[in-house]
Protein backbone atom coordinates (compact mmCIF):
# COMPACT_ATOMS: atom_id res chain seq x y z
CA UNK A 1 0.00 0.00 0.00
CA UNK A 2 1.20 3.51 -0.57
CA UNK A 3 1.81 5.88 1.97
CA UNK A 4 -0.59 8.73 0.23
CA UNK A 5 -3.33 6.39 1.38
CA UNK A 6 -2.81 6.28 4.67
CA UNK A 7 -5.03 8.36 6.59
CA UNK A 8 -4.04 11.49 8.08
CA UNK A 9 -4.31 11.69 11.68
CA UNK A 10 -2.74 8.15 12.22
CA UNK A 11 0.67 9.10 14.14
CA UNK A 12 2.76 5.70 14.67
CA UNK A 13 2.47 6.03 18.34
CA UNK A 14 -0.87 7.73 19.40
CA UNK A 15 -4.02 5.36 17.71
CA UNK A 16 -6.41 5.62 20.79
CA UNK A 17 -9.95 7.16 20.60
CA UNK A 18 -12.43 8.32 22.78
CA UNK A 19 -13.87 5.66 23.96
CA UNK A 20 -10.22 4.03 24.76
CA UNK A 21 -9.78 6.88 27.04
CA UNK A 22 -8.91 6.06 30.19
CA UNK A 23 -7.72 7.74 33.63
CA UNK A 24 -4.07 7.62 32.19
CA UNK A 25 -2.91 10.89 33.71
CA UNK A 26 0.22 10.66 35.81
CA UNK A 27 0.57 12.14 39.05
CA UNK A 28 0.07 15.56 37.96
CA UNK A 29 2.62 17.93 38.75
CA UNK A 30 3.51 16.27 41.87
CA UNK A 31 5.69 13.14 40.17
CA UNK A 32 8.99 14.73 41.26
CA UNK A 33 8.34 14.35 45.16
CA UNK A 34 8.66 10.27 44.58
CA UNK A 35 11.63 10.07 42.74
CA UNK A 36 14.22 12.05 44.39
CA UNK A 37 17.43 10.49 43.18
CA UNK A 38 16.10 8.26 40.93
CA UNK A 39 17.72 8.03 37.34
CA UNK A 40 16.04 7.25 34.00
CA UNK A 41 17.00 5.89 31.12
CA UNK A 42 14.58 6.00 27.96
CA UNK A 43 15.13 3.58 25.56
CA UNK A 44 12.42 4.99 22.96
CA UNK A 45 12.02 8.94 22.40
CA UNK A 46 11.61 10.66 19.28
CA UNK A 47 13.56 14.30 20.11
CA UNK A 48 13.59 15.49 16.66
CA UNK A 49 9.90 16.32 17.29
CA UNK A 50 10.18 17.77 20.86
CA UNK A 51 11.84 21.09 22.30
CA UNK A 52 14.89 22.29 24.14
CA UNK A 53 11.79 22.91 26.99
CA UNK A 54 11.66 18.58 27.07
CA UNK A 55 15.25 18.71 27.33
CA UNK A 56 15.28 20.70 29.76
CA UNK A 57 12.29 18.97 31.89
CA UNK A 58 13.71 15.18 31.56
CA UNK A 59 17.30 16.57 32.35
CA UNK A 60 14.80 17.83 35.68
CA UNK A 61 13.38 14.55 35.97
CA UNK A 62 16.67 12.32 36.08
CA UNK A 63 16.55 11.45 32.79
CA UNK A 64 20.60 10.62 32.05
CA UNK A 65 20.09 8.53 28.97
CA UNK A 66 17.83 8.24 25.92
CA UNK A 67 17.64 5.92 22.99
CA UNK A 68 15.81 8.03 19.55
CA UNK A 69 14.65 5.39 17.38
CA UNK A 70 14.53 6.06 13.61
CA UNK A 71 11.06 6.31 12.29
CA UNK A 72 8.63 8.22 10.10
CA UNK A 73 8.21 11.66 9.74
CA UNK A 74 4.35 11.79 10.02
CA UNK A 75 4.34 11.76 6.49
CA UNK A 76 6.05 9.77 3.54
CA UNK A 77 9.70 11.08 3.05
CA UNK A 78 9.87 11.23 -1.20
CA UNK A 79 13.92 10.45 -1.37
CA UNK A 80 16.95 9.07 -0.34
CA UNK A 81 18.23 12.73 0.96
CA UNK A 82 15.73 12.45 3.15
CA UNK A 83 16.75 9.38 4.53
CA UNK A 84 19.70 10.21 5.03
CA UNK A 85 19.93 13.89 6.13
CA UNK A 86 17.41 12.15 9.44
CA UNK A 87 19.78 9.06 9.40
CA UNK A 88 22.49 12.14 9.93
CA UNK A 89 20.82 14.26 12.28
CA UNK A 90 20.54 11.63 14.79
CA UNK A 91 23.66 11.08 15.08
CA UNK A 92 24.81 14.77 15.06
CA UNK A 93 22.25 17.51 16.03
CA UNK A 94 19.93 15.68 17.89
CA UNK A 95 23.09 14.07 20.26
CA UNK A 96 24.80 17.38 20.39
CA UNK A 97 21.22 19.20 21.52
CA UNK A 98 20.50 16.36 24.04
CA UNK A 99 24.17 17.02 25.23
CA UNK A 100 23.59 20.61 25.34
CA UNK A 101 20.85 19.49 28.59
CA UNK A 102 23.15 17.17 30.18
CA UNK A 103 21.67 13.58 28.88
CA UNK A 104 23.79 10.88 26.69
CA UNK A 105 21.87 10.65 23.38
CA UNK A 106 22.11 7.09 21.60
CA UNK A 107 19.50 6.38 18.59
CA UNK A 108 18.99 3.05 16.71
CA UNK A 109 18.61 3.30 12.66
CA UNK A 110 16.78 1.42 10.65
CA UNK A 111 14.10 1.82 7.40
CA UNK A 112 10.28 1.91 9.81
CA UNK A 113 7.83 -0.31 8.87
CA UNK A 114 5.36 2.25 7.22
CA UNK A 115 7.95 3.50 4.36
CA UNK A 116 8.81 -0.05 3.88
CA UNK A 117 5.84 0.07 1.84
CA UNK A 118 7.34 2.75 -0.58
CA UNK A 119 9.47 -0.52 -2.46
CA UNK A 120 11.72 1.63 -4.98
CA UNK A 121 12.51 3.53 -2.00
CA UNK A 122 13.21 1.37 0.43
CA UNK A 123 15.52 -0.61 -1.64
CA UNK A 124 17.65 2.60 -2.04
CA UNK A 125 17.11 3.33 2.18
CA UNK A 126 18.65 -0.61 2.78
CA UNK A 127 21.52 0.57 0.41
CA UNK A 128 22.85 3.26 3.14
CA UNK A 129 21.51 1.35 6.73
CA UNK A 130 25.40 -0.25 6.54
CA UNK A 131 26.86 2.83 7.02
CA UNK A 132 24.81 4.02 9.42
CA UNK A 133 24.93 0.99 11.98
CA UNK A 134 28.43 1.00 12.26
CA UNK A 135 28.48 5.10 13.55
CA UNK A 136 29.29 5.51 17.27
CA UNK A 137 26.30 5.67 19.47
CA UNK A 138 24.29 3.53 17.39
CA UNK A 139 22.81 0.81 19.52
CA UNK A 140 20.74 -1.28 17.35
CA UNK A 141 18.49 -1.58 14.07
CA UNK A 142 15.35 0.02 14.94
CA UNK A 143 12.58 0.52 15.09
CA UNK A 144 11.38 -2.07 12.50
CA UNK A 145 8.84 -4.54 12.19
CA UNK A 146 5.15 -4.57 11.05
CA UNK A 147 2.33 -1.69 11.23
CA UNK A 148 0.04 -2.81 8.30
CA UNK A 149 1.39 -6.18 7.99
CA UNK A 150 1.91 -6.39 4.26
CA UNK A 151 4.28 -8.23 2.39
CA UNK A 152 6.59 -5.35 1.90
CA UNK A 153 6.80 -4.59 5.77
CA UNK A 154 7.87 -8.35 6.03
CA UNK A 155 10.23 -8.04 3.62
CA UNK A 156 12.50 -5.23 4.31
CA UNK A 157 11.38 -6.58 8.14
CA UNK A 158 13.68 -9.48 7.41
CA UNK A 159 15.97 -7.43 5.23
CA UNK A 160 17.21 -5.70 8.46
CA UNK A 161 17.20 -8.91 10.77
CA UNK A 162 19.75 -10.26 8.76
CA UNK A 163 21.75 -6.85 8.50
CA UNK A 164 21.43 -6.94 13.06
CA UNK A 165 22.36 -10.81 12.63
CA UNK A 166 25.83 -9.60 10.78
CA UNK A 167 26.46 -6.24 12.43
CA UNK A 168 25.43 -8.28 16.06
CA UNK A 169 23.25 -5.13 17.29
CA UNK A 170 19.94 -5.51 18.95
CA UNK A 171 16.80 -5.00 17.13
CA UNK A 172 13.95 -3.19 18.14
CA UNK A 173 10.67 -4.19 17.51
CA UNK A 174 7.85 -1.44 16.58
CA UNK A 175 4.39 -3.61 16.72
CA UNK A 176 1.55 -2.87 15.38
CA UNK A 177 -1.38 -0.86 17.19
CA UNK A 178 -4.15 -2.51 14.78
CA UNK A 179 -3.88 -6.37 15.48
CA UNK A 180 -1.33 -5.79 17.79
CA UNK A 181 -1.45 -9.99 18.33
CA UNK A 182 -1.25 -11.42 15.90
CA UNK A 183 1.70 -8.59 14.66
CA UNK A 184 4.04 -9.61 17.98
CA UNK A 185 3.45 -13.22 17.64
CA UNK A 186 4.74 -12.73 13.76
CA UNK A 187 7.37 -10.36 14.56
CA UNK A 188 8.75 -13.06 17.07
CA UNK A 189 8.54 -16.13 14.54
CA UNK A 190 10.31 -13.98 12.13
CA UNK A 191 13.04 -13.07 14.65
CA UNK A 192 13.60 -16.75 15.47
CA UNK A 193 13.70 -18.08 12.20
CA UNK A 194 16.22 -16.04 11.25
CA UNK A 195 18.46 -16.95 14.16
CA UNK A 196 18.39 -14.43 16.29
CA UNK A 197 18.49 -14.62 20.04
CA UNK A 198 15.63 -13.40 21.85
CA UNK A 199 17.67 -11.63 24.44
CA UNK A 200 18.81 -9.60 20.95
CA UNK A 201 15.32 -8.25 20.17
CA UNK A 202 13.58 -5.70 22.62
CA UNK A 203 9.75 -6.13 21.28
CA UNK A 204 7.78 -2.59 21.62
CA UNK A 205 4.61 -1.39 23.10
CA UNK A 206 3.19 -4.47 24.29
CA UNK A 207 0.31 -4.70 26.42
CA UNK A 208 -1.38 -6.80 28.70
CA UNK A 209 -2.50 -9.11 25.87
CA UNK A 210 1.26 -9.45 24.77
CA UNK A 211 3.32 -9.42 27.23
CA UNK A 212 2.92 -12.97 28.70
CA UNK A 213 4.18 -14.57 25.38
CA UNK A 214 6.84 -12.44 24.43
CA UNK A 215 8.64 -12.70 28.74
CA UNK A 216 7.82 -16.48 28.14
CA UNK A 217 10.38 -16.48 25.25
CA UNK A 218 12.86 -15.02 26.11
CA UNK A 219 12.61 -11.20 24.65
CA UNK A 220 12.78 -8.08 26.42
CA UNK A 221 9.30 -6.70 26.63
CA UNK A 222 9.23 -2.64 25.96
CA UNK A 223 6.15 -1.08 26.86
CA UNK A 224 5.06 2.46 25.58
CA UNK A 225 2.88 4.48 27.57
CA UNK A 226 0.48 6.63 25.74
CA UNK A 227 -1.28 9.39 27.27
CA UNK A 228 -5.56 9.17 27.20
CA UNK A 229 -5.11 5.51 25.49
CA UNK A 230 -4.49 2.15 25.61
CA UNK A 231 -1.52 1.88 28.04
CA UNK A 232 -1.27 4.06 30.68
CA UNK A 233 0.91 4.22 33.56
CA UNK A 234 -1.28 2.71 35.71
CA UNK A 235 -1.60 -0.17 33.71
CA UNK A 236 1.46 -0.48 33.60
CA UNK A 237 1.83 -0.46 37.03
CA UNK A 238 -0.16 -3.64 37.84
CA UNK A 239 2.04 -5.31 34.78
CA UNK A 240 4.96 -5.11 36.59
CA UNK A 241 3.54 -5.98 39.99
CA UNK A 242 2.21 -8.74 37.99
CA UNK A 243 5.45 -9.83 36.12
CA UNK A 244 7.41 -8.56 38.05
CA UNK A 245 10.73 -6.29 36.36
CA UNK A 246 12.93 -9.01 34.46
CA UNK A 247 13.24 -8.03 30.69
CA UNK A 248 10.68 -5.53 31.27
CA UNK A 249 11.56 -1.80 30.32
CA UNK A 250 9.00 1.28 29.89
CA UNK A 251 9.37 4.33 27.27
CA UNK A 252 7.65 7.12 26.44
CA UNK A 253 7.98 7.13 22.83
CA UNK A 254 7.44 10.68 22.61
CA UNK A 255 6.73 12.13 19.06
CA UNK A 256 4.85 14.81 17.09
CA UNK A 257 1.62 12.94 18.58
CA UNK A 258 0.41 13.11 21.49
CA UNK A 259 2.73 12.16 23.83
CA UNK A 260 4.69 12.55 27.18
CA UNK A 261 8.48 12.62 27.22
CA UNK A 262 8.35 12.47 31.18
CA UNK A 263 6.46 9.23 31.31
CA UNK A 264 9.55 6.93 32.81
CA UNK A 265 9.43 9.65 35.82
CA UNK A 266 5.80 9.96 36.40
CA UNK A 267 5.54 5.99 36.18
CA UNK A 268 8.11 5.61 38.51
CA UNK A 269 6.28 7.82 40.82
CA UNK A 270 2.71 6.13 40.22
CA UNK A 271 4.92 2.88 41.13
CA UNK A 272 6.48 4.37 44.44
CA UNK A 273 3.08 5.41 45.44
CA UNK A 274 2.00 1.62 44.80
CA UNK A 275 4.57 0.05 46.56
CA UNK A 276 6.78 -1.36 43.89
CA UNK A 277 10.34 -2.34 45.40
CA UNK A 278 12.46 0.23 44.34
CA UNK A 279 14.51 -2.15 43.02
CA UNK A 280 12.14 -2.93 40.65
CA UNK A 281 11.12 0.54 39.26
CA UNK A 282 15.13 0.75 39.39
CA UNK A 283 15.41 -2.06 36.83
CA UNK A 284 12.02 -1.22 34.78
CA UNK A 285 13.17 2.20 34.40
CA UNK A 286 17.52 2.27 33.79
CA UNK A 287 19.04 -0.92 34.02
CA UNK A 288 16.80 -3.44 31.65
CA UNK A 289 17.24 -1.02 28.99
CA UNK A 290 20.46 -0.40 29.22
CA UNK A 291 21.47 -3.84 29.61
CA UNK A 292 19.46 -4.76 26.46
CA UNK A 293 20.84 -1.98 24.31
CA UNK A 294 24.07 -2.61 25.29
CA UNK A 295 24.91 -5.44 24.28
CA UNK A 296 25.92 -3.06 21.12
CA UNK A 297 28.99 -2.49 22.76
CA UNK A 298 28.29 1.11 22.60
CA UNK A 299 27.07 2.10 25.83
CA UNK A 300 29.18 3.14 28.73
CA UNK A 301 27.19 3.52 31.76
CA UNK A 302 29.95 5.44 33.14
CA UNK A 303 29.13 8.37 30.35
CA UNK A 304 26.50 9.63 31.76
CA UNK A 305 25.98 8.02 35.17
CA UNK A 306 27.12 10.88 36.91
CA UNK A 307 25.48 13.04 34.16
CA UNK A 308 27.58 14.82 31.52
CA UNK A 309 29.54 18.08 31.95
CA UNK A 310 26.95 21.16 30.35
CA UNK A 311 28.50 24.06 28.11
CA UNK A 312 25.60 25.65 26.31
CA UNK A 313 28.42 27.73 24.97
CA UNK A 314 29.58 24.65 22.80
CA UNK A 315 29.01 24.69 19.27
CA UNK A 316 28.14 22.22 16.64
CA UNK A 317 29.32 22.91 13.36
CA UNK A 318 29.45 26.70 13.99
CA UNK A 319 25.44 26.18 15.81
CA UNK A 320 24.56 26.55 19.04
CA UNK A 321 21.12 25.98 20.74
CA UNK A 322 21.16 29.43 22.31
CA UNK A 323 19.52 32.26 20.35
CA UNK A 324 21.00 35.89 19.66
CA UNK A 325 21.48 37.61 23.05
CA UNK A 326 20.77 34.24 25.22
CA UNK A 327 22.54 33.56 28.40
CA UNK A 328 23.90 30.30 28.29
CA UNK A 329 23.01 27.70 31.32
CA UNK A 330 26.25 25.96 32.22
CA UNK A 331 25.12 24.65 35.26
CA UNK A 332 26.14 21.27 36.00
CA UNK A 333 23.47 21.08 38.70
CA UNK A 334 20.27 21.14 36.81
CA UNK A 335 20.70 17.34 36.68
CA UNK A 336 19.23 17.19 40.18
CA UNK A 337 16.02 16.22 40.63
CA UNK A 338 13.88 18.86 42.61
ZN1 LIG B 1 8.76 5.24 17.93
Amino acid sequence: MCQEHKPIGNPSHFEGTEQEKTTAHAVDGTFAQYTQGMKFFDPHVHMTSRTTDDYQALADAGVVALIEPAFWLGQPRTGLASFKDYFASLVGWERFRSSQFGIKHYCTIGLNSREANHEALAEQVMEILPLFLQKEGVVGVGEIGFDDQTAAEEKYYRAQLELAKEMNLPVQVHTPHRDKKKGTERSMAIALEHGIAPNMVIIDHNNEETVKSVLDQGFYAAFTIYPFTKMGNERMVEIVKQYGPERIMVNSAADWGISDPLAIPKTAALMKIKEVPDEHIRLVTYQNALDAFAQSGQIQESDFINGLEIDQTQKFNGNTVLRGGQAPRVNKDSLIIR
